[in-house]
């Protein structure tokens, strides 16, 4: 595969500037209308809400809340709720849009949104960040709908504070609205396979970008930086498919072992060891920065964005990065991962199956009736596999990388719903 001579610009001050980039750089090559693109260049929505919250020790602490809807061109928007302390606007702004280009990519009838609060949810109790997620879902009453905005999980929140707002939304509405938010516990309309569908994704498209390269999945070794729900289910689902995992990590340790590394014990590890890998004895202890750049020839970023950096990208040794993460590749390091000839499933396609499988919730929830897991696992590697194949078709056809292709495939559809939605 050629790239293109097209680069993003440098020196991008905001993760939304990231976006507008890769967008930029996209329409230009094809030739999207200026008219489609300046729609699709500013949020639709944006709301901002302060969550004065009593703390455990009686004091009254103030939050603050984001939700962003940035197109509702092909659906309802669509995108989860990030605890972190790092949320802000433009990071809220930037995980919308590329919620709006995932959907699309995926072939998801939703518009994207993504909302967050600031805070950091390790150090709160259960009780606290009930209360504040509570208080969140109050004052987004009138933002979420079955039909509107579907929240789901992100980084720092789980099925727990999906089922609080379900709950606090039901109270609110008079009715039971399962549809509301997706990636609930199963035993309230969750459904079975959402848990560990991003990381199922990355597999997929490990697996089918692996074959497009000529690679025996069976020779080859991965790296995942991230051990959450999408990093610890993609090792692992990697690892089922005989691939070996050399190098684990999350925000307390690193990991190596050129013999491969045992993900169920890692796993095992991690959940008795309050989900981080610190202390873990299967592999040897490495620094945070080598990680990345370490021997192997899979590379999964499935923790933070701008990991994959100017300064890191030239010493990268993966033929193949799969990006399990939102945003983990800067607009900086594209053109040298481009010319290094490394391949790079981007976000927008390689952890689409989160959104995928939340889909799917939402689909059993209309209907109330509910799939076997074998069922949802089948649709969504049908769905990934598709998805997978008109991307890389794009990278043919427009002589552009992956990422670029996967901008493009997404605004091919979102043209037509500004078009035919139109109306200005
Ligand atoms: P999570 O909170 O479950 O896990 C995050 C992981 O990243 C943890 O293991 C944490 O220790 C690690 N981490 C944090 N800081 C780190 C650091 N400095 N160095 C190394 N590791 C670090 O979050 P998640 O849901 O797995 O999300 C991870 C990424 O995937 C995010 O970018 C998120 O937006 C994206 N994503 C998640 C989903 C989903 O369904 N959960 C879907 C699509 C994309």
């Amino acid at each position: 595969m050629s790239t293109s001579t097209v680069k993003a610009d440098a020196g991008h001050q905001s993760m939304f500037e990231a976006v507008l980039a890769r967008l930029d750089v996209a329409a230009k090559i094809m030739n999207l209308s200026e008219e489609v693109a300046q729609v699709l260049r500013s949020p639709s929505k944006e709301v901002k809400v302060s969550l004065p919250i009593t703390m455990d020790d009686g004091k009254i602490r103030v939050f603050e809340g984001y939700r962003t809807i940035h197109s509702t061109h092909l659906g309802p928007s669509k995108g989860g709720i990030r605890y972190a302390m790092d949320v802000n606007s433009d990071e809220v702004m930037a995980l919308a849009a590329w919620m709006s280009f995932k959907c699309a990519v995926a072939n998801l009838p939703y518009g994207g949104a993504k909302g967050g609060i600031k805070c950091d949810p390790r150090s709160m109790s259960v009780g606290e960040l009930e209360r504040l997620t509570r208080s969140y879902a109050k004052s987004m009453k009138d933002v979420f709908g079955v039909n509107k905005d579907i929240p789901a999980p992100d980084m720092g929140t789980s099925g727990r504070e999906m089922a609080w707002i379900v709950d606090e939304f039901n109270k609110i509405i008079g009715e039971d609205s399962p549809g509301v938010i997706t990636g609930k516990p199963v035993s309230i309309g969750g459904s079975l396979g959402r848990d560990a569908a991003t990381g199922r994704g990355v597999m997929v498209n490990t697996l089918a970008a692996l074959k497009k390269m000529g690679l025996n999945k069976n020779e080859v070794t991965a790296i995942v930086q991230g051990f959450g729900n999408v990093g610890s289910h993609a090792a692992r689902l990697l690892s089922e498919q005989g691939i070996k995992i050399v190098g684990i990590g999350d925000h307390t340790a690193s990991f190596y072992n050129e013999k491969g590394i045992d993900i169920s014990a890692a796993i095992d590890f991690a959940a008795k060891n309050n989900r981080v890998l610190k202390g873990f004895k299967g592999a040897t202890e490495i620094q945070a920065d080598q990680l990345l750049i370490s021997k192997c020839d899979v590379l999964v970023p499935a923790a933070l964005q701008n990991v994959i950096n100017e300064e890191n990208a030239p010493k990268i040794q993966a033929k193949l990065i799969v990006e399990g993460a939102n945003g983990p590749t800067t607009p900086e390091a594209d053109p040298i991962i481009n010319e290094k000839k490394i391949v790079c499933v981007p976000d927008i396609l390689a952890n689409s199956g989160g959104v995928t499988v939340s889909y799917f919730e939402w689909v059993q929830n209309k209907a109330g009736y509910y799939w076997t897991e074998d069922e949802v696992n089948t649709k969504h590697d049908i769905k990934m596999d598709i998805a997978f194949e008109s991307v890389w078709n794009n990278s043919i056809q427009f002589k552009t990388s992956m990422r670029i292709a996967a901008y493009i495939t997404a605004l091919q559809k979102l043209e037509q719903g500004v078009k035919l939605k139109g109306a200005f």
